[in-house]
């Protein structure tokens, strides 16, 4: 991979490399923009095969972290960390545990705000207690914000309710048949509003132990983990991985919608979302569906500290924003994650013809 090349291309500010000799901490972080405001961005522990997968994972996950932002309206700039190496080593030894999470903390303080850190999958709450303890950038903390998973489902269920009116011209969900793949933290919280509301609810997960639940909880279907792109439904919504909506799952949907918590559902964006477009099913822009986490986080940065009514209520306005895009698509014919696109880069365009307006003399 040509890195310079591929940063020119897509606009990334900076990538960081930092290695830790006693703990052996291999962290990459990527800033993809701070225009709106300092990079935000979860870290990711895995366990890549190689630095080059961990290198395309960061720099792909920040720049989707600068469009989320940006089109949820919020002061942030998008960026992403990850670690090298495997989590469940590292929490069977608390005391290097503690030692690596703190060297990592002074790496981010080193990066002077640009970027701020949070959990992300392979990470923990207790392991952003460390972080804090080397710097303050960093957010999801205990006693804070909290698990963002509520609110991301709360975000997923109102862009669903904007995909409805869109398409049968009510937002209810009653009655209405939901097809959700992976039902962890995110697809749990979705079945529990999915479910007080009315809706026929059909799952698929890999964990006996989390479909057990939302039956018991919900009262829910269970299906096969190949079986639910082709069941009976209004909307499938993808909760567990990206790339679901490909060649070989488009022909056999039978849903309307496509609206859920998972990022980067679309294989190839442009090709998929237009054999959606041609099949006449509506696609809900992921990274707006599940902005309620980051847009809830956000608010442990606003002055006064973290407000949780004035989050609940800026995640409610997801449905407005959804609402628009779908209505923009239909009148200009532009695939609907291309609409959004054009919207977070409006954002990040006018904010930096301001500033450089200000910064001139
Ligand atoms: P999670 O790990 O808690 O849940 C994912 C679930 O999917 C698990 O129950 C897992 O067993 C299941 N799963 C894995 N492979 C599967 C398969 N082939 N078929 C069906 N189920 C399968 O993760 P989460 O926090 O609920 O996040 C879900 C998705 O939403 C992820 O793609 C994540 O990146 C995205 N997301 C999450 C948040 C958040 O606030 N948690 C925010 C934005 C985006």
């Amino acid at each position: 991979m040509d890195k310079f090349g591929y940063m020119k291309e897509y606009g990334f500010e900076q990538l960081c490399f930092f290695h830790d000799g006693s703990t052996g901490l291999k962290a990459i972080t990527c800033i993809h923009n701070t225009v709106l405001g300092p990079s935000l961005g979860g870290t990711r522990f895995w366990n890549y095969s190689d630095e080059e997968e961990a290198v395309e994972d960061v720099l792909r996950l920040a720049r989707g972290m600068t469009y989320k932002s940006a089109l949820a309206g919020l002061a942030l700039g998008g960026g992403k960390s990850v670690i090298i190496g495997d989590p469940k080593e590292l929490r069977r030894d608390p005391i290097k545990r503690e030692a690596f999470w703190r060297a990592f903390g002074r790496y981010i303080e080193g990066l002077s705000g640009r970027y701020i850190t949070a959990e992300d999958v392979g990470t923990s709450t207790q392991d952003m207690v460390f972080v804090n303890m080397e710097t303050n950038n960093v957010v999801g903390l205990p006693g804070r914000s909290g698990d963002p998973s509520p609110f991301t489902a709360l975000g997923v269920y109102k862009s669903m309710q904007a995909c409805c009116k869109h398409i049968y011209g009510d937002i209810s969900l009653k009655g209405k048949t939901v097809a959700i793949q992976g039902v962890g933290n995110v697809g749990y919280y979705l079945c529990k509003h999915l479910h007080d509301e009315g809706a026929n609810i059909i799952v698929s997960d890999v964990s006996d132990e989390r479909l057990q639940k939302c039956v018991e909880d919900f009262g829910v279907t269970v299906v096969g983990i190949n079986d639910i792109y082709s069941v009976d439904c209004d909307i499938y919504a993808p909760c567990a991985l990206g790339a679901t909506v490909n060649d070989d799952t488009i022909p056999v949907l039978k849903c309307k919608i496509i609206c859920g918590g998972a990022n980067n559902q679309l294989k190839n964006p442009t090709v998929h979302g237009l054999a959606l477009q041609q099949r006449g099913i509506c696609y809900a822009p992921d990274y707006l569906a599940n902005a309620g986490g980051v847009i809830n986080v956000s608010y442990e940065l606003a002055e006064g500290g973290y407000n949780h009514e004035a989050a609940l209520r800026d995640i409610e306005y997801i449905y407005r924003r959804m609402r628009d895009i779908l209505r923009i698509s239909d009148e200009t014919g532009q695939l609907t994650f291309q609409t959004a696109d054009a919207m977070a880069e409006g954002r990040l365009k006018a904010v930096k013809d301001i500033k450089s307006i200000l910064t001139r003399r």
